[in-house]
């Protein structure tokens, strides 16, 4: 497996800014230490509650925001030291669909000029190369030219949510970065959408970060799955090693969390029970300990490092120490 990313010892704090004197008074700790690759052509899960820090790795990895520190490789270059001007080549290849397609298309402009505003951001100016992509983009993703003329509104959710979804891909990114994309969506339109972009990533070879609260999606769509808390990466495997073979407490408690039909479950030993420690003051030792039922007296003031369970699976957590 190739690594078309290699992200290493990310941080990422936001500064809490008093009103009135506009003093730093604290920071928000979103993303500590993350060490990451995501290989060429796999869809990458990342799962954890809201607050977990996954649409912040999300932007970082896409130098949509600025982390303190740390390296994001693509393609043997750090995007995180290139200038704007030298970041055009990867605005290309990394695109970003967002959560809520009611909010991301702009509601004043005709579908054809939403497709086309990549080309114009990107300085391609022939109208019929243009047409004829955007002709194909929208055959694509199951939609007819006729669509072309309309506005947001005259949509559903899930055409939405195609449309978007089509504007992040027409200019044949390498990558994308997929941010909760059918959490805004109705159920029943969920399953659509997720099979879109699975259809789309085969027939694109994309490379795709898929972030989401919501494991039986993670499930279904993912290669890999990283489990995220408090701005950590926790627990790192293959899909079907990570839902036989899961070594850390918290994603036992999340897939707990996913309701099961008609399955008499044999290890339910953890219930998540209250809210996320606040990311401005963090718990020492491990951060899982305050919520963790097997924690131990060392988890509350050393810190677990990454243990391997096997070459593709990782754990933070002292029960996995050798
Ligand atoms: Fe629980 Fe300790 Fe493991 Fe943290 S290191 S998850 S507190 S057992």
């Amino acid at each position: 497996m190739k690594e078309l990313f290699k992200i290493k010892n990310l941080n990422m704090q936001y500064p809490i800014i008093d009103g009135l004197m506009g003093n730093v008074k604290g920071y928000v700790y979103a993303l500590n230490n993350i060490n990451l690759n995501i290989y060429e052509n796999e869809i990458l899960g990342l799962v954890g509650e809201s607050g977990s820090g996954k649409s912040t790795l999300g932007n970082c990895i896409l130098k949509l925001i600025n982390p303190v520190s740390g390296e994001v490789i693509f393609k043997n270059e750090d995007i995180l030291k290139k200038s704007k001007k030298e970041l055009k080549n990867f605005r290309k290849s990394a695109q970003l669909i967002f959560q809520n397609p009611y909010m991301s298309l702009n509601p004043r402009m005709k579908i054809y000029d939403i497709l086309k505003e990549p080309f114009i951001v990107n300085v391609i100016k022939n109208k019929k190369e243009i047409n004829e992509k955007i002709i194909k983009i929208v055959n694509l993703i199951g939609m007819k030219e006729e669509i072309l003329n309309r506005y947001p509104h005259e949509f559903s959710g899930g055409q939405r949510q195609r449309i978007a979804i089509a504007r992040a891909i027409i200019l044949k990114p390498e990558f994308i970065v997929a941010d909760e994309p059918v959490s805004a969506l109705d159920v029943s339109i969920q399953a659509q959408i997720v099979n879109l972009l699975l259809e789309l990533k085969n027939h694109l070879n994309l490379t795709m970060l898929f972030i989401s609260h919501d494991l039986s999606i993670i499930k279904y769509i993912s290669d890999r799955i990283a489990v995220m808390y408090l701005g950590e990466i926790v627990e790192i495997a293959e899909k079907e090693e990570l839902f036989k073979n899961h070594k850390h407490p918290y994603t036992e408690a999340l897939l707990n969390a996913v309701p099961v039909i008609s399955e008499n479950r044999k290890n339910k030993k953890i219930i998540l029970e209250g809210d996320l420690p606040s990311p401005q003051n963090p718990p020492k030792g491990c951060k899982f300990h305050t919520r963790c039922p097997y924690v131990m007296e060392k988890c509350k003031t050393e810190y677990p490092s990454f243990f391997d369970i096997n070459d593709n699976h990782k754990v933070r957590c002292f029960l996995s120490e050798k």
